[in-house]
């Protein structure tokens, strides 16, 4: 709560009042969890759902990503230049399928795809470039052992040409 994340979800109500986490009664929303005002229950006064708050907060992270253009992977623009919508397949193939789509049209060079291919991608995209880096590493040892190498045989030449020479490397 100290760390303010969460943008979304009611910590202060207007009033100055922190807020409280209850669990609905009612009839209509029997357990249902609800953010509300510490100090007064009534208009002006925070009174917000906890799932809608959830909702939102989930909202609000995908903007902050699509901001962060992370994920290179996830269609977040159509080449068309149109934003990308996300939906739900309703079709007999693929009920429950989420998929990305051009927010403008639906047809041939626009964006469409699936979201759990999205992920996948993704997924796979991280792991190429994480064993790119790996390699590089090896790469960057290799080279790096033969640079002490090249400045063993400096130092000795230098110290066997100038008996005076003094240095102190312990990294070679
Ligand atoms: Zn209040
Ligand atoms: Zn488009």
């Amino acid at each position: 709560m100290a760390m303010e994340v969460g943008p979304c979800i009611p910590r202060r109500c207007p009033c100055g009042a922190a807020t409280v986490v209850l669990t609905s009664k009612t009839k209509e929303n029997p357990g249902r969890r609800f953010y509300r005002c510490g100090v007064v229950f009534g208009e002006n006064h925070v009174f917000k759902w906890a799932d809608d708050a959830v909702l939102e907060e989930i909202e609000a992270l995908a903007v902050l990503d699509m901001a962060m253009e992370v994920g290179p992977c996830i269609p977040r623009r159509c080449p068309c230049g149109a934003a990308t919508v996300v939906l739900t397949s309703k079709t007999k193939e693929n009920p429950g399928r989420r998929f990305y789509r051009c927010g403008v049209v639906f047809g041939e060079n626009h964006v469409f795809k699936w979201a759990d291919d999205a992920v996948l991608e993704e997924i796979e995209a991280l792991a190429v470039k994480q064993s790119v880096m790996e390699n590089e590493l090896i790469e960057i040892k290799e080279q790096l052992l033969d640079i002490k190498k090249i400045l063993r045989r400096l130092f000795r030449w230098l110290r066997h040409f100038l008996p005076n020479f003094e240095i102190n490397v312990s990294y070679v």
